[in-house]
């Protein structure tokens, strides 16, 4: 099976690719892109490196889901609603069950989302998968980092640290019955982008981010970006039983420093709480008020005690970890 062979076969869909801002998709040298009118275009790229960001027990159809889920994560903490994508992939080998597990993960997340597959480039090398997301909003109502006020309150979506839990479990550091394990492995490796809160909260959240690499420290670039400080209520982390049955050092580490969470944490006015849980109901994502925004700078931590934490885990760096 040749370069072209493969995408014609696995990658490009007869009368699924045009429509909505998609004007020419796949086979030509360009995409060309129609954006609607009033809204700006929310660009984002990740790559996903065998090993780094996946293991190679992670079934085809997981790796199709979760190298678009992280992407889509992006679009969510901008409040984007998602409208096209691009598929750069490395292949060692074109090997067609892996491809048709790929696929088949990828486009039935794609189609959730109703966002286009328009182009792409494929190659042969180590295995490699690079995602460029395009996603629109209003005009000036996209959700950024910049903007956490003192006395806001920091919220969180879904549950946090199951991920890592799961990859600590792989790495062998901790042992889970069977069906606790798949559970906290489902996380791993199946996340669900929270696209339709991160829309839901455009006007209403001050600032927002998506979780990929632990709580401290993306929470940390938003605290950064906005010039403030904040102060968290681990107690008040949201956590899944499997998580809350762990040593409690565990669940710190996994809560704080997790990584691979793809929960939307974001900052609102705390005279917008009723707001927020009515717009979170309506798209039926808990939310849970984890702490506040405050104008000392810096991240402080209360344990369940009350006490501030005076060693907290780190977040996850290439570079350093
Ligand atoms: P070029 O030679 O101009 O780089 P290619 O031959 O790489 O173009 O690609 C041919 C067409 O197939 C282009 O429209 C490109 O966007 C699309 N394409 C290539 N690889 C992929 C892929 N993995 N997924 C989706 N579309 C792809
Ligand atoms: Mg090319």
């Amino acid at each position: 099976m040749g370069e072209f062979d493969l995408i014609a076969r696995f990658f490009t869909r007869p009368g699924r690719g045009e429509g909505g801002v998609v004007v020419q998709g796949i086979g030509d040298d360009c995409a060309v892109l129609g954006p609607t009118p009033g809204m700006q275009w929310l660009v984002s790229t990740d790559m996903l490196v065998e090993g780094r960001h996946f293991l190679s027990t992670v079934a085809p159809e997981r790796l199709g889901h979760k190298a678009l889920a992280v992407n889509l994560s992006d679009l969510a903490a901008c409040g984007a609603t998602p409208r096209a994508f691009f598929l750069s992939l490395a292949l060692p080998r074109a090997d067609e069950t892996f491809l048709a597990g790929f696929a088949e993960g990828l486009f039935a997340l794609a189609d959730v989302h109703g966002i286009v597959l328009a182009g792409g480039d494929t190659t042969a090398g180590p295995l490699n998968i690079s995602i460029t997301v395009m996603g629109e909003a209003p005009r000036g109502q996209a959700l950024l980092r910049d903007g956490a006020r003192p006395g806001d309150q920091i919220w969180v979506s879904g549950r946090l640290g199951d991920a890592r839990l799961a990859l600590e479990m792989f790495r062998g550091r901790v042992a889970l019955p069977g069906e606790q394990f798949q559970r906290v492995r489902d996380a791993m490796e199946c996340p669900q982008p929270r696209v339709a809160l991160g829309q839901a909260l455009r006007g209403l959240a001050s600032s927002a981010i998506d979780l990929s690499d632990g709580l401290l420290g993306d929470l940390g670039h938003v605290l950064k970006r906005s010039g403030v400080g904040a102060t968290l209520a681990l107690a008040a982390l949201p956590r899944s039983e499997v998580l809350a049955a762990q040593p409690a050092a565990l669940q710190r580490l996994c809560l704080l420093a997790g990584g691979d969470d793809y929960e939307l944490v974001f900052t609102a006015p705390a005279a917008e709480q009723a707001a927020v849980r009515a717009a979170a109901a309506a798209c039926a994502t808990p939310v849970t008020c984890v702490g506040c925004i405050d104008a000392q700078a810096g991240l402080r931590v209360l344990d369940e005690a009350g006490q501030f934490l005076s060693a907290m885990p780190d977040g996850f760096d290439h570079f350093k970890s």
